[in-house]
Protein backbone atom coordinates (compact mmCIF):
# COMPACT_ATOMS: atom_id res chain seq x y z
CA UNK A 1 0.00 0.00 0.00
CA UNK A 2 1.83 3.16 -0.90
CA UNK A 3 -0.27 6.46 -2.04
CA UNK A 4 1.01 9.25 -4.00
CA UNK A 5 -0.42 12.47 -2.36
CA UNK A 6 0.35 14.81 -5.18
CA UNK A 7 0.21 14.76 -8.59
CA UNK A 8 -1.28 16.59 -11.49
CA UNK A 9 -3.05 13.71 -14.09
CA UNK A 10 -4.69 16.32 -16.13
CA UNK A 11 -1.43 18.04 -16.97
CA UNK A 12 0.01 17.86 -20.17
CA UNK A 13 2.05 14.55 -20.71
CA UNK A 14 -0.24 12.43 -18.13
CA UNK A 15 -3.75 13.63 -19.40
CA UNK A 16 -3.42 11.86 -23.01
CA UNK A 17 -2.21 8.77 -21.47
CA UNK A 18 -3.94 8.89 -17.94
CA UNK A 19 -5.56 4.96 -18.25
CA UNK A 20 -2.30 3.66 -18.79
CA UNK A 21 -0.58 6.16 -16.02
CA UNK A 22 -2.94 4.82 -14.20
CA UNK A 23 -2.10 0.87 -14.75
CA UNK A 24 1.60 1.93 -14.02
CA UNK A 25 1.12 3.24 -10.70
CA UNK A 26 -1.55 0.47 -9.49
CA UNK A 27 1.50 -2.11 -10.81
CA UNK A 28 3.79 -0.83 -8.69
CA UNK A 29 1.42 -0.98 -5.23
CA UNK A 30 0.21 2.43 -5.47
CA UNK A 31 -3.00 2.65 -4.19
CA UNK A 32 -4.07 5.86 -3.63
CA UNK A 33 -3.43 9.01 -5.68
CA UNK A 34 -4.68 13.01 -5.18
CA UNK A 35 -5.25 14.72 -8.05
CA UNK A 36 -4.66 18.04 -7.69
CA UNK A 37 -6.13 21.39 -9.27
CA UNK A 38 -4.18 24.55 -9.89
CA UNK A 39 -6.86 26.05 -11.81
CA UNK A 40 -10.09 26.53 -12.10
CA UNK A 41 -10.12 25.49 -15.84
CA UNK A 42 -9.21 22.25 -14.91
CA UNK A 43 -11.82 21.69 -11.88
CA UNK A 44 -14.24 19.44 -14.26
CA UNK A 45 -11.70 17.49 -15.36
CA UNK A 46 -10.05 16.60 -12.11
CA UNK A 47 -13.15 15.74 -10.29
CA UNK A 48 -13.98 13.21 -13.67
CA UNK A 49 -10.46 11.45 -12.87
CA UNK A 50 -11.70 11.09 -9.28
CA UNK A 51 -14.93 9.84 -10.12
CA UNK A 52 -13.78 7.08 -12.92
CA UNK A 53 -11.38 5.45 -10.98
CA UNK A 54 -11.57 4.36 -6.90
CA UNK A 55 -8.39 5.22 -6.15
CA UNK A 56 -7.85 8.67 -7.32
CA UNK A 57 -9.02 11.33 -5.25
CA UNK A 58 -9.46 15.33 -6.11
CA UNK A 59 -8.87 18.84 -4.69
CA UNK A 60 -10.39 22.14 -5.60
CA UNK A 61 -8.27 24.85 -5.57
CA UNK A 62 -5.94 27.82 -7.83
CA UNK A 63 -2.45 27.49 -7.81
CA UNK A 64 -0.50 30.74 -6.43
CA UNK A 65 1.10 31.28 -9.86
CA UNK A 66 -3.06 31.86 -11.20
CA UNK A 67 -3.83 34.02 -8.55
CA UNK A 68 -3.70 36.75 -10.85
CA UNK A 69 -6.16 35.57 -13.14
CA UNK A 70 -8.50 34.28 -10.60
CA UNK A 71 -10.07 37.13 -8.86
CA UNK A 72 -13.82 35.50 -8.66
CA UNK A 73 -12.94 32.34 -7.32
CA UNK A 74 -14.15 33.13 -3.64
CA UNK A 75 -14.51 30.90 -0.48
CA UNK A 76 -17.99 29.94 -1.14
CA UNK A 77 -17.14 29.02 -4.58
CA UNK A 78 -14.36 26.73 -3.11
CA UNK A 79 -16.62 25.15 -0.26
CA UNK A 80 -19.01 24.76 -2.69
CA UNK A 81 -17.31 22.74 -4.97
CA UNK A 82 -15.69 20.81 -1.90
CA UNK A 83 -18.64 19.29 -1.11
CA UNK A 84 -18.34 16.95 -4.01
CA UNK A 85 -17.88 13.32 -2.24
CA UNK A 86 -14.54 13.02 -4.14
CA UNK A 87 -12.79 16.54 -2.85
CA UNK A 88 -11.01 15.81 0.20
CA UNK A 89 -8.80 18.82 0.60
CA UNK A 90 -8.74 22.52 -0.87
CA UNK A 91 -5.60 23.70 -2.98
CA UNK A 92 -3.32 23.78 -4.12
CA UNK A 93 -2.51 27.07 -2.79
CA UNK A 94 -0.11 29.34 -1.22
CA UNK A 95 3.25 32.00 -2.02
CA UNK A 96 5.52 31.65 -4.94
CA UNK A 97 7.79 34.45 -4.88
CA UNK A 98 10.44 32.53 -6.63
CA UNK A 99 8.48 32.79 -9.73
CA UNK A 100 6.48 35.86 -9.12
CA UNK A 101 4.18 34.97 -11.80
CA UNK A 102 1.14 36.78 -9.78
CA UNK A 103 1.34 39.58 -7.96
CA UNK A 104 2.00 39.13 -4.18
CA UNK A 105 -0.87 40.49 -2.55
CA UNK A 106 -3.31 38.58 -4.77
CA UNK A 107 -1.45 35.54 -3.87
CA UNK A 108 -1.98 36.08 -0.26
CA UNK A 109 -5.67 36.98 -0.91
CA UNK A 110 -6.39 34.06 -2.65
CA UNK A 111 -4.13 31.96 0.17
CA UNK A 112 -6.56 33.25 2.99
CA UNK A 113 -9.46 32.39 1.16
CA UNK A 114 -8.52 28.75 0.99
CA UNK A 115 -7.77 29.09 4.22
CA UNK A 116 -11.39 30.22 5.20
CA UNK A 117 -12.58 27.15 2.95
CA UNK A 118 -10.58 24.67 4.90
CA UNK A 119 -11.79 26.39 8.25
CA UNK A 120 -15.11 26.07 7.06
CA UNK A 121 -15.25 22.77 5.39
CA UNK A 122 -12.66 21.06 7.74
CA UNK A 123 -10.91 19.61 4.60
CA UNK A 124 -6.80 20.35 4.73
CA UNK A 125 -5.89 22.97 2.70
CA UNK A 126 -2.47 22.00 0.16
CA UNK A 127 0.61 24.50 0.90
CA UNK A 128 2.42 25.35 -1.87
CA UNK A 129 5.33 27.60 -0.77
CA UNK A 130 8.60 28.89 -2.74
CA UNK A 131 11.07 31.69 -1.65
CA UNK A 132 8.23 32.83 0.94
CA UNK A 133 8.79 31.09 4.28
CA UNK A 134 8.73 34.22 6.37
CA UNK A 135 4.96 35.26 4.82
CA UNK A 136 3.92 31.64 4.43
CA UNK A 137 3.95 31.50 7.99
CA UNK A 138 2.70 34.55 9.10
CA UNK A 139 -0.40 34.21 7.17
CA UNK A 140 -0.51 30.11 8.43
CA UNK A 141 -0.08 31.07 11.77
CA UNK A 142 -2.28 34.24 12.01
CA UNK A 143 -5.14 32.34 10.85
CA UNK A 144 -4.67 29.24 12.78
CA UNK A 145 -4.86 31.40 15.72
CA UNK A 146 -8.50 32.16 14.68
CA UNK A 147 -9.50 28.79 13.62
CA UNK A 148 -7.45 26.31 13.57
CA UNK A 149 -7.58 23.72 10.02
CA UNK A 150 -5.18 20.64 8.95
CA UNK A 151 -2.73 21.02 6.27
CA UNK A 152 0.43 19.82 4.40
CA UNK A 153 2.94 21.75 3.25
CA UNK A 154 3.63 19.86 -0.28
CA UNK A 155 7.00 19.61 -1.91
CA UNK A 156 8.93 20.43 0.47
CA UNK A 157 12.19 22.08 0.13
CA UNK A 158 11.88 25.13 2.96
CA UNK A 159 14.83 25.66 5.48
CA UNK A 160 14.32 23.01 8.92
CA UNK A 161 13.20 25.88 11.12
CA UNK A 162 10.39 26.52 8.59
CA UNK A 163 9.63 22.87 8.88
CA UNK A 164 9.88 22.98 12.82
CA UNK A 165 7.39 26.03 12.51
CA UNK A 166 5.14 23.89 10.17
CA UNK A 167 4.95 21.11 12.40
CA UNK A 168 4.91 23.45 15.45
CA UNK A 169 1.36 24.78 13.63
CA UNK A 170 -0.12 20.81 13.10
CA UNK A 171 0.68 20.70 9.75
CA UNK A 172 2.01 17.67 7.81
CA UNK A 173 5.23 17.41 5.48
CA UNK A 174 5.41 16.02 2.10
CA UNK A 175 8.21 15.28 0.36
CA UNK A 176 9.01 14.72 -3.53
CA UNK A 177 11.26 13.51 -5.85
CA UNK A 178 13.77 15.98 -5.24
CA UNK A 179 14.81 14.41 -2.38
CA UNK A 180 16.67 11.86 -4.22
CA UNK A 181 18.65 14.21 -6.37
CA UNK A 182 22.35 14.54 -5.74
CA UNK A 183 21.98 18.57 -5.29
CA UNK A 184 19.45 17.94 -2.73
CA UNK A 185 21.68 18.06 0.69
CA UNK A 186 20.15 19.96 2.66
CA UNK A 187 16.49 18.49 1.85
CA UNK A 188 17.99 15.27 2.96
CA UNK A 189 19.01 16.33 5.75
CA UNK A 190 16.04 17.54 7.31
CA UNK A 191 13.80 14.41 5.34
CA UNK A 192 16.06 12.44 7.93
CA UNK A 193 14.63 13.83 11.12
CA UNK A 194 11.01 14.67 10.22
CA UNK A 195 8.91 13.10 12.07
CA UNK A 196 7.15 9.48 11.15
CA UNK A 197 4.07 10.67 12.08
CA UNK A 198 3.84 13.36 9.95
CA UNK A 199 5.86 12.92 6.92
CA UNK A 200 3.79 12.33 3.51
CA UNK A 201 4.76 11.49 0.28
CA UNK A 202 4.32 12.59 -3.17
CA UNK A 203 5.39 12.62 -7.00
CA UNK A 204 4.29 16.33 -8.01
CA UNK A 205 4.00 14.56 -11.75
CA UNK A 206 4.30 15.11 -14.06
CA UNK A 207 7.39 17.16 -13.01
CA UNK A 208 10.48 16.35 -10.78
CA UNK A 209 10.31 12.77 -11.64
CA UNK A 210 12.79 11.04 -9.14
CA UNK A 211 16.09 9.39 -9.99
CA UNK A 212 16.61 7.67 -11.42
CA UNK A 213 13.82 8.45 -14.19
CA UNK A 214 14.95 12.00 -14.14
CA UNK A 215 14.20 13.89 -17.23
CA UNK A 216 11.45 11.79 -17.74
CA UNK A 217 7.65 12.53 -17.38
CA UNK A 218 7.39 12.42 -13.74
CA UNK A 219 3.96 9.88 -13.15
CA UNK A 220 2.77 8.50 -9.91
CA UNK A 221 4.22 5.02 -10.49
CA UNK A 222 7.54 6.87 -9.39
CA UNK A 223 6.82 7.53 -5.74
CA UNK A 224 8.14 3.88 -5.35
CA UNK A 225 11.42 5.50 -6.18
CA UNK A 226 10.99 8.08 -3.94
CA UNK A 227 9.77 6.19 -1.49
CA UNK A 228 13.09 3.81 -1.60
CA UNK A 229 15.41 6.22 -1.50
CA UNK A 230 13.94 7.95 1.50
CA UNK A 231 13.16 4.50 2.99
CA UNK A 232 17.01 3.83 2.70
CA UNK A 233 18.05 7.49 4.07
CA UNK A 234 15.89 7.30 6.93
CA UNK A 235 16.88 3.53 7.61
CA UNK A 236 13.90 2.44 8.09
CA UNK A 237 11.76 -0.72 5.90
CA UNK A 238 10.51 0.39 2.55
CA UNK A 239 6.81 -1.56 3.91
CA UNK A 240 7.05 -0.16 6.99
CA UNK A 241 7.63 3.48 5.60
CA UNK A 242 4.76 3.24 3.14
CA UNK A 243 2.53 1.70 5.65
CA UNK A 244 3.27 4.83 7.66
CA UNK A 245 3.09 7.40 5.13
CA UNK A 246 -0.05 5.60 3.52
CA UNK A 247 -2.08 5.90 7.19
CA UNK A 248 -0.85 9.67 7.76
CA UNK A 249 -2.48 10.21 4.22
CA UNK A 250 -5.85 9.11 5.45
CA UNK A 251 -5.56 10.57 8.74
CA UNK A 252 -4.86 14.15 7.45
CA UNK A 253 -7.46 13.07 4.00
CA UNK A 254 -10.14 11.86 6.60
CA UNK A 255 -12.56 12.24 3.88
CA UNK A 256 -10.71 9.73 1.43
CA UNK A 257 -10.88 7.08 4.40
CA UNK A 258 -14.61 7.83 5.47
CA UNK A 259 -15.75 7.19 1.86
CA UNK A 260 -13.05 4.36 0.77
CA UNK A 261 -13.13 1.32 2.84
CA UNK A 262 -9.47 2.65 3.86
CA UNK A 263 -8.04 2.23 7.04
ZN1 LIG B 1 3.23 23.14 -5.92
ZN1 LIG C 1 1.58 20.59 -7.65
Amino acid sequence: MLVDSHCHLNYKGLAEQQGEVLERARARGVTAMLNIATRESEWDDVLAAAEANEDVWASVGIHPHDADHHPDVDTAKLVERAAHPRVIGIGETGLDYYYDKSDRGRQQDSFRRHIHASQQTGLPIIVHTRDAEQDTLALLGEEMGRTAFPGVIHCFTASDDFARKALDLGLYISISGIVTFKNAADLQATAKWLRGDRLLIETDSPFLAPVPHRGKTGEPAFVADTLAFLAALRGEEEDALAATTSANFYALFNKAAVTSSAP
